[in-house]
């Protein structure tokens, strides 16, 4: 198997087939659920499932703290590579980013603003 060179996942089903082979649940908490993976001694934190929400899954850089681990801009920066980016500006007044593709506005404001998850 290819390692997971990523920082972040959509857990879809090729990732939830790679923790149920690879990976070895540690702990579940506040919505959460930190895992350990064995091929490369990394730490992991998957997002309980919630029919309302996409799960993702995140590597963690230590498992200290691991329920309180800020991955906000990893989850923007994956949502920015999902789409893809146009060479139009992002209409939000005053921004500066790139609108993703298929919308009109960047990834910081698609995530903090519409919702956008994935
Ligand atoms: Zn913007």
């Amino acid at each position: 198997m290819t390692e997971l060179s990523e920082n972040i996942y959509y857990a879809d089903q090729n990732i939830l087939n790679r923790i149920e082979l690879d990976f070895e649940l540690i702990d579940r908490k506040d919505w959460y659920r930190l895992y350990y993976c064995k091929n490369d001694n990394s730490y992991w934190r998957l997002d309980e499932w919630d029919k309302y929400q996409e799960q993702l899954l995140v590597r963690l850089p230590s498992p200290e703290n691991w329920t309180t681990y800020d991955d906000i801009e990893l989850r923007i920066d994956l949502l920015k590579r999902h789409h893809g980016t146009t060479a139009n500006k992002c209409i939000w007044k005053d921004c500066d980013r790139m609108a993703l593709k298929d919308m009109a506005i960047c990834e910081f404001h698609a995530y903090t603003e519409m919702g956008v998850r994935k």
